[in-house]
């Protein structure tokens, strides 16, 4: 295929979309936009009217998740794209609302210039990524999508609130029951704008990345025993202090991370002390460690790196110990092919871009399971992410879309 022609996105256009979306649940340079709530409700409407005024059928599924449909003249499975408009409490006005605004403004422009296309393409806005109202409902939207939400799961799940998800559906005029048919097995493409929510791109220089996986992701509670005593009258020597061994444990942990480098990551950031007072030898440390990487193997090393350092910190002290796994996800790589695809649209596009595993989780994880997927980064101003101090340059967030346009465009057309 010779050169492309260029897409054309205009920045100032992406930049009056992020800003309309912002009003649905704005708060000063953020926004609180969380799913099911009347906010959320009318920042859903509003999506679903910019996608009939681009032309496409729109619909909303079992579960809220607003799609726009392009038809292709060929039919066969979809190539779809998308994100989320639920927000942290509070969150920036960028987070998953860029990727949704992302495939309008795409499907907008190849519509306009090359028609109607041979391959059915889709745009989603999905619901409660975040999970900021119901804290156990990650990728609520995208779970539905994939099957792995059922209606008995909406008895369980409870917002902060205290609400049932059923009840919240139900305020909106959403029925549990249906959950079913939100399932999709007619999707076989999906690529997700995404802003970075780190400092890579920045201190790169460079407006966009192509994103070639998504990390595991392992919670540990680890709880240390050790022996209750006076802080002032039992000598050091003859202490089971689980303090120590925490401390020991803590910061070996994150410098084995630090050594492994790139893209490994261990946080501890939730410790609790018992009995927590001043002058008293605790009795039981309990920490959490947060561990994330995105290549199998290396992500099983850190594990047992990890595994290993608070065994052997325990034994030589003296102290018990137990963990427990409270969330394992696996890591997810990127369709190579897909991603090799992006790489090349977006130097045919005169885009800049380099190839990076992304930190964060994403609905994308989910859409693996019944999808070929990638995601496309832009920058983000600082690094930061939730919090009303996101920020991305409307030309970076411009140049993603005309890499996804021209992504759907090679596939599509
Ligand atoms: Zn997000």
């Amino acid at each position: 295929m010779s050169q492309q022609e260029r897409i054309w996105i205009d920045p100032a256009e992406v930049e009056r979309y992020i800003l309309e979306l912002a009003r649905h649940g704005g708060d000063g340079t953020g926004v609180r936009r969380l799913v099911y709530s009347p906010e959320w409700v009318a920042a859903q409407e509003q999506v679903a009217s910019w996608c009939r005024e681009v032309g496409l059928e729109v619909h909303r599924d079992a579960v809220g998740n607003v799609w726009g449909r392009l038809a292709g003249t060929e039919g066969g499975p979809s190539i779809a794209t998308g994100s989320h408009i639920d927000s942290q409490n509070p969150g920036g006005r960028y987070d998953g609302a860029l990727g949704v605004i992302a495939g309008i403004l795409a499907l907008r422009a190849l519509r306009e210039r090359y028609g109607q296309p041979r391959r059915t393409i889709e745009v989603v806005s999905l619901c409660e990524e975040e999970s900021s109202r119901f804290p156990a409902a990650a990728f609520w939207g995208s779970r539905a999508i994939t099957g792995r939400a059922t209606p008995a799961d909406t008895e369980e799940l409870r917002g902060y609130g205290g609400e049932t998800m059923a009840e919240a559906m139900r305020a909106v005029g959403l029925d549990p029951a249906r959950i079913p048919e939100a399932r999709r097995s007619d999707i076989d493409t999906w690529i997700e704008l995404h802003i970075e929510q780190g400092p890579i791109l920045e201190q790169a220089g460079l407006p966009v990345a192509i994103v070639n996986g998504l990390p595991g992701i392992r919670h540990y509670v680890v709880r240390v025993e050790g022996r209750s005593d006076h802080a002032g009258a039992m000598p050091m020597d003859l202490r089971r202090d689980p303090m120590a061994g925490a401390a020991e444990m803590i910061s070996g942990v994150i410098r084995t991370a630090q050594e492994m480098g790139r893209p490994a990551v261990t946080t501890v950031g939730r410790m609790l002390v018992e009995p927590n007072f001043p002058a008293i030898v605790p009795e039981r440390v309990t920490f959490t460690i947060d561990v994330r990487h995105a290549n199998p193997a290396q992500r099983d090393r850190l594990h047992a790196a990890h595994e290993a350092l608070l065994r052997a910190v325990a034994e030589r002290r003296g102290l018990g110990l137990h963990w427990e796994i409270t969330t394992d996800l696996p890591p997810c790589p990127a369709d190579p092919e897909l991603v090799r695809l992006l790489e090349d649209v977006a130097r045919e596009q005169g885009v800049p871009t380099l190839t990076m595993p992304s930190g964060a989780v994403h609905d994308t994880q989910r859409m693996a399971e019944i999808a070929k997927v990638a995601m496309i980064f832009v920058q983000s101003k600082d690094g930061r992410s939730h919090t009303p101090a996101e920020y991305t340059a409307p030309e970076h967030a411009a140049a993603g879309i005309q890499v996804l346009a021209a992504a759907l465009h090679r596939l599509a057309y």
